[in-house]
């Protein structure tokens, strides 16, 4: 059995850990090191295998941007701390308010925002409130400036059948209230996660610490920028879309460039990665009848299964574990890269981060043009998402869908999701998309 289970003690802990598992629970669907496998039961099988990684630490909010929450955050005060107006206009208590005639009131201070007012507003009186101003007791109902009629001795009218008791007044707590949790653990951390933790007097935040992972290009063809141009040999863009995607997701890089296809650099390469990494992905080298050594190391070094995946891009991918590292080999085409990362290493690397809504959620768009899809695999098409006349949303594709091709990529703003059961899809027709806007 393939065992993703993270954060052994260390590899000798991790190689107990399998082989414990391979007899205690017998020979599970990933069994066979060469699978067949739908896209969903691979991702299935990813997630049943990965656990969060422990290590936290406590970071200042102007840091948190991004990170994962360790633990849920309980508020230590009301949210707001008091009753307070919601404009700026007159308090007053509603239960004077009739639906027959104006309610005229005499005016006998001015709250403002930042402290509290002193004094009594009494039966036929009112006060001007300003948005944000604590509602003195007794008076429950806002009566927005522009509504009110203010006479030349300074008594202010307030229309009929307007306004209803508590209009315009936020109640205490009614935001957060003291000793609920006001986020919870696995939250990623947003812009409003992180303004919502200062609202809360907070100045700094427990997360997760930083997921660390380690990534090399394999491959004799591969040439690294910089490097100069030889007959049949490509640069290695898989670097940059990868570190891209990592970053992106908050991880810690370890860029470990373009490795040759020799035995020693990569065995060299494998362990030190092992070493240092939560994570190791590699690219190239893992498709069925390669004639190189990448996927005869990942065999030797570590516990790892070579699926084919019912996918396109993609199919050939290597899942596994190196030492207590857990190991991606991803196909070499640029986009098979993008796309198995996306759809695999992306939810994979969420959850060992500790965050509670790994995969990305799909939107509906109209396809503008018919679609060719066989039934019996996942296809992933790059679509540009636009808005239409009626205000839905439409979707085309981007040219040419070849594996290689990244600049059909660059056009796209997301992934048509065709999926494995699907078949051809009709101008017009619902799919499926993956935008790329939170995800790329
Ligand atoms: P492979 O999976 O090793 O058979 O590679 C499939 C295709 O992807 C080949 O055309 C490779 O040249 C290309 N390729 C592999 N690695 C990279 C890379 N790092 N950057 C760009 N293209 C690559
Ligand atoms: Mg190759």
């Amino acid at each position: 059995m393939l065992v993703l289970a993270y954060e052994s003690a260390s590899a000798h802990d991790a190689a107990l850990h399998n082989r414990r598992s391979m007899t205690e629970l017998g020979p599970s669907p990933l069994a066979a090191r060469e699978a067949n496998l739908s896209v969903a039961q691979a991702r299935a099988a990813i997630a049943a295998q990965l656990k969060p990684i422990n290590a936290r630490e406590t970071v200042p909010i102007a840091q948190a941007l991004g990170r994962m929450l360790a633990e849920d955050v309980v508020s230590p005060i009301d949210v707001p701390t008091h009753d307070n107006s919601a404009m700026d206009g007159y308090a007053f208590a509603g239960a004077r308010l009739t639906d027959e005639s104006p309610l005229v009131l005499e005016v006998v201070g001015t709250a403002l925002a930042g402290k509290a007012w002193q004094g009594t507003v009494g039966p036929g009186q009112c006060l001007k409130i300003m948005t944000g101003a604590i509602m003195p007791a007794g008076l429950d109902t806002v009566a927005p400036q522009e509504v009110v009629q203010v006479a030349t001795d300074g008594r202010v009218s307030i229309p009929a059948k307007l306004l209803r008791t508590g209009d315009n007044r936020r109640l205490k707590g009614e935001d957060l209230q003291q000793g609920c949790a006001a986020l919870h653990a696995g939250t990623r951390l947003g812009p409003a996660a992180c303004g919502l933790v200062a609202s809360l007097g907070l100045a700094a935040v427990p997360v997760k610490r930083r997921l660390r992972v380690a990534y090399f290009s394999t491959g004799d063809e591969i040439l690294s920028v910089g490097e100069a141009p030889s007959e049949g040999a490509v640069y290695d863009s898989n670097r940059y879309t990868v570190f891209g995607m990592l970053k992106h997701l908050g991880c810690e890089v370890i860029d470990m460039g373009v490795v040759r296809d020799d035995p020693s650099l990569l065995e060299h390469a494998f362990s030190t990665a092992a070493s240092k990494a939560d994570a190791i992905i590699t690219s190239g080298g893992v498709s069925v009848g390669e004639a190189d050594y990448t996927k005869a190391m990942m065999k030797k070094l570590g516990d790892v299964a070579f699926w084919r995946i019912a996918m396109r891009p993609g199919r050939p991918m290597a899942v596994g574990r190196i030492g207590s590292s857990v190991l991606f080999g991803l196909p070499g085409n640029p986009v098979a890269v993008m796309v198995t990362f996306l759809a695999f290493v992306r939810p994979a690397l969420l959850r060992m981060m500790g965050c509670s809504a790994a995969d990305a959620p799909l939107l509906k768009a109209r396809s503008t043009e018919a679609i060719r899809k066989k039934p019996g695999r996942t296809e992933y098409q790059r679509g540009l998402v636009t808005t239409a006349a009626d205000g839905t949303l439409q979707v085309r594709t981007t040219g040419n869908q070849g594996s290689g091709v990244l600049s059909s990529m660059v056009q796209a703003n997301g992934l048509i999701v065709l999926h494995h059961a699907q078949g051809n899809v009709g101008a017009g027709g619902e799919v499926d998309i993956m935008m790329f806007d939170g995800v790329l």
